[in-house]
């Protein structure tokens, strides 16, 4: 058996999820909601299993069921401003991790390269490196380290840094945005500088954009695949889980062009084959009753981030109260808290990780009963000593859990 902290086998989710168990701890960690997402789409899914004669039980169509791609066109060809063609310019997969292991198997050779912007959500590393391909990591860099209001969109690429990694090698950059876990929404600028690199170097753009509904205004989601000359270049991933607030349903989509999603079903349909049926007929309905609902009150992708406004606001003012630096973020679920004041405080030998970050979370779990995830387990390990100060906190919960969670960091510090 490997040893489980070994690079490439070690996974923090894991690791983080079963101490969350073990030390009974209000869970901050891992990124879900901690009540039930509207019933609306919930009961899509009992309609679906207990409809007679249907089928839906059964296989159904290898790349994407039929209803599922036709309502994926439909929206995101009104959202991008140019039709995706159903059947050859969408795959559906088991959640955005397998659209992003599809797109990346199918693209990188042995040796290939392929850009990670730093902090990067966990799997794009070990997905390279297992189709063989070299990472090339670059930083994103806090250029405000003293503001009175820290913001995530004060972390930036340095223009030159990045065009110094484009080489003959290179095969593809992945970009994540609303991004996990810093909450950096990408705008116009940044994307371009991005998408003309990615231009004039022949280079394919992974666009990870599963918080794509989740931006906190006056942000706004910008779409790699509306530039100019990029829908050519452009893989656009997104997730059920994350756009319905179910994460358990564990599915993804990819789109855009035939060449690049019709490699990406060779891959899908060795390992993968068929997603389940019911989760994608449901998962249809409930698209067919957002894209009518679109840009009313009852739009759901709408209004969830007016709904977790509040939470982040909350939790922000929580951390800020309580010595713990957070981050303001523009998007997603996630923030990121500065937890250094406490460092020289603290005795943390109990714990035997390399990194402080680890240790302390770790250290926060079992003494004071709040998880978060380290920030390190964003970076790749020649950085991670560039985010040890830092652990992330995920704000999708109830208001009783941020308020225990208020209670028990008051009391602690
Ligand atoms: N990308 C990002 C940025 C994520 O935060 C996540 C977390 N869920 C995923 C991809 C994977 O999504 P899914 O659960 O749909 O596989
Ligand atoms: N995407 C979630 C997060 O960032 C967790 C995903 C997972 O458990 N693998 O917390």
């Amino acid at each position: 058996l490997p040893s489980r902290h070994e690079p490439g086998v070690y996974n923090v989710w894991i690791e983080f999820s079963q101490l969350a168990v073990t030390t009974k701890c209000l869970n901050l960690g891992q990124g879900f909601p901690d009540y039930d997402p509207p019933s609306i789409f919930s009961n899509f899914l009992s309609e679906v299993a207990t409809e007679k004669n249907s089928y839906f039980n059964q296989y159904t169509r290898g790349f994407g069921h039929m209803r599922l791609v036709r309502a994926l066109s439909n929206l995101y060809s009104q959202l991008i401003n140019r039709k995706i063609d159903p059947v050859n310019e969408i795959l559906v997969t088991v959640g955005a991790y397998e659209a992003l292991y599809c797109a990346i198997q199918s693209n990188i050779e042995e040796g290939d390269e392929a850009i990670i912007i730093e902090p990067f959500y966990d799997c794009y590393e070990p997905i390279v490196r297992t189709a063989g391909g070299v990472p090339r990591f670059i930083p994103l860099r806090n250029t405000k380290p003293n503001a009175s209001l820290p913001k995530a969109n004060d972390w930036k690429l340095d223009p030159e840094e990045l065009a110094s990694l484009f080489n003959s090698k290179t095969k593809l950059i992945i970009i994540n945005t609303p991004h996990n876990p810093l909450g950096k929404v990408f705008d116009y600028d940044e994307l371009t500088m991005i998408a003309n690199l990615a231009k004039k170097h022949n280079v394919l753009v992974i666009s990870d954009e599963v918080y794509e509904w989740l931006v906190y205004e006056p942000a706004k989601h910008i779409r790699m695949a509306t530039l100019p000359d990029m829908w050519e270049r452009t893989i656009t991933i997104g997730s059920a889980g994350k756009t319905f607030s179910m994460t358990g349903w564990k599915l993804g989509w990819a789109y855009g062009p035939a060449n690049f999603i019709q490699n990406m079903c060779v891959v899908h349909q060795t390992a993968i084959y068929t997603c389940a049926t019911t989760v994608q007929e449901a998962t249809a309905r409930g698209f067919e009753h957002e894209i009518n609902a679109l840009n009313t009150p009852q739009s759901y992708f709408q209004s969830m981030s007016k709904e977790l406004k509040p939470k982040m606001q909350y939790l922000f003012k929580t951390l800020q109260d309580n010595g713990l630096k957070p981050i303001m973020p523009d998007g997603g679920y996630f923030m990121i808290s500065n937890w250094t004041n406490f460092e020289n405080k603290l005795d943390l030998s109990s714990e035997t990780d390399k990194y402080k970050d680890f240790r302390f979370v770790k250290w926060l779990s079992k003494n004071v009963k709040l998880q978060g995830i380290p920030f390190s387990a964003f970076y790749s390990e020649p950085h991670k000593n560039m985010a040890e100060d830092y652990l992330r906190f995920c704000f999708f919960k109830k208001d009783e859990t941020l308020k225990k969670a208020e209670e028990i960091l008051t009391t602690w510090t």
